[in-house]
């Protein structure tokens, strides 16, 4: 994707999380990996009504050089981190939807319990094992990437989530599954009659989202 399309979706995809309620005031954060493998980042502090896509500044994956005149986002130590762990990522979303931070809150993992999240965040939705606040910046990097190992989508405790995908369109997607799983989670967990789905279906599943999921020949 060229440059100017990828800024301008950034911002898209920012109107649409605030539209849905997803993000409130100037919080939440997005980022897209970019060909030359560093990050095109939203802006700290800036409302998404006023942020234009040429604003976005560049961070380079090693944290030692931000290209543009304003400030990326307080919390750009998760991203950077991650997209260095994961090569597989190319787009992240950080937002504060209320029931995934409602778990967040609650500080344990949400279990596999809708085939969705097999297929789009490969499983449970990881919690990050301790309370960081946002100004501690490089430790709740190294914690949110730690945290997220494998998975697509992960809760940093007493804030909100972080969800990742091959591109925009499918973290955007990954953090509404997480909005629904929690949701689920929150409903049913008091009696914990939500049941978890079995670890094999949840591989299975993911296998099928990678390889099969559109591909099928169904004549
Ligand atoms: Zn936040």
């Amino acid at each position: 994707m060229e440059e100017q399309e990828i800024r301008k979706s950034i911002i898209d995809n920012c109107l649409r999380l605030k539209s849905i309620g997803f993000v409130t005031g100037t919080w939440g954060n997005i980022s897209v990996r970019r060909n030359d493998n560093n990050m095109i980042i939203t802006l700290s502090r800036i409302d998404y009504d006023i942020m234009k896509p040429e604003d976005l500044v560049i961070v380079t994956l090693d944290g030692k050089e931000t290209i543009g005149t304003n400030n990326p986002s307080s919390e750009r130590e998760v991203h950077r981190l991650i997209y260095n762990a994961r090569v597989d990522i190319h787009a992240i979303i950080h937002c504060h939807s209320q029931y995934v931070t409602a778990a967040a809150a609650i500080g344990a993992p949400i279990p596999a319990i809708i085939e969705e999240m097999c297929q789009l965040i490969g499983g449970e939705i990881p919690v990050t094992t301790r309370f960081i606040p946002s100004s501690h910046h490089s430790e709740l990097g190294e914690e949110t990437a730690n945290a997220l190992g494998n998975m697509n989508a992960v809760l940093i405790r007493n804030h909100g989530p972080v969800c990742c995908g091959r591109d925009l369109n499918e973290t955007l997607l990954t953090c509404q599954v997480a909005e629904k799983a929690a949701m689920i989670y929150i409903h049913t967990n008091h009696n914990n009659s939500a049941k978890e789905i079995p670890a094999e279906a949840v591989r299975d599943g993911r296998d099928y989202y990678l390889n099969k999921y559109g591909k099928e020949n169904l004549k």
